[in-house]
């Protein structure tokens, strides 16, 4: 089935999740997507900044959950999981893997980030999600500083697709997958970068090597460390590929 999407698109806006929020409040529907051709304060994890110049696609997309709190990690992984495939169904020649948990590489470097976030009823439930996605599309568009860790679909395959073609292929995707967790963990292992490889854990401020060994079934990253194994949740958790 596929779901409707009522499309807004802006030229710019602060940030689509906070313009989105404000639209949830007054009573926006499930599958409310918001475009823009610019962020002035897109935001990733931890309140760091997504650089969103002209020439990358800056989207979220609303979800009214229909019972109990999801689980924003798994909420994280379908999302991940809708964008790269649909990303790949736009650009068949790319190749995209994912970085637990929600950044999406080529090659090492990072295409796009991902941020979920909630807002809880007075019930306790939750009242609606927003997933926020925003993807580098043209080259030389990014800040030098960025030049070497981010990369473009242009960069990548020369290919430059239609924004909001690419828009709906990844909302959509979103909404159906959001129904079917195991599907999109499944497709997700199969993406996962640095599986087999020793990589940089921040927890906070402590700081450690691990070997990544793959995902559980709630979305936490299983690593390996002095033989012993342990799960690491969304959340103050960063990954970085060791130097
Ligand atoms: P990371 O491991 O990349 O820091 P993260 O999930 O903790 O992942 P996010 O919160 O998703 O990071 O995104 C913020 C970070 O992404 C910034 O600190 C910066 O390094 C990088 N970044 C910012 N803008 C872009 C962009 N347009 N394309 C690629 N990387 C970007």
């Amino acid at each position: 089935m596929r779901a409707a999407l009522n499309r807004i698109c802006l030229d710019e806006v602060d940030s689509t999740s906070r313009y989105l929020r404000e639209q949830a409040e007054g009573g926006a529907e499930h599958g409310t997507l918001v475009v823009a051709a610019r962020q002035t304060a897109g935001r990733g994890r931890l309140d760091r900044r997504f650089e969103s110049p002209p020439g990358g696609l800056y989207l979220s997309l609303l979800l009214r959950p229909t019972s109990g709190v999801p689980d924003l990690t798994l909420l994280t992984v379908s999302a991940a999981l809708a964008a790269a495939e649909a990303i790949e169904e736009t650009v068949p020649s790319l190749r995209v893997g994912i970085k637990w948990v929600n950044d999406l590489y080529i090659d090492g470097r990072k295409l796009a980030g991902i941020l979920c976030e909630s807002a809880l009823s007075p019930e306790g439930g939750a009242e609606y999600v927003i997933v926020g996605i925003g993807v580098n599309l043209r080259r030389g568009v990014l800040p030098k500083e960025l030049e070497e860790i981010a990369t473009s679909i242009e960069e990548a395959s020369g290919a430059l697709p239609d924004p909001l073609l690419l828009a709906d292929a990844i909302a959509e995707r979103m909404l159906s997958l959001a129904h079917d967790p195991a599907l999109a963990l499944d497709g997700y292992r199969r993406r996962m970068i640095l599986v087999g490889r020793r990589a940089r854990v921040s927890e906070g401020e402590r700081s450690y090597t691990a070997r990544v060994i793959g995902v559980d079934g709630m979305g936490g990253l299983i690593v390996s460390r002095f033989g012993r194994r342990r799960v690491l949740r969304f959340g103050e958790v960063s990954l970085r590929c060791r130097k």
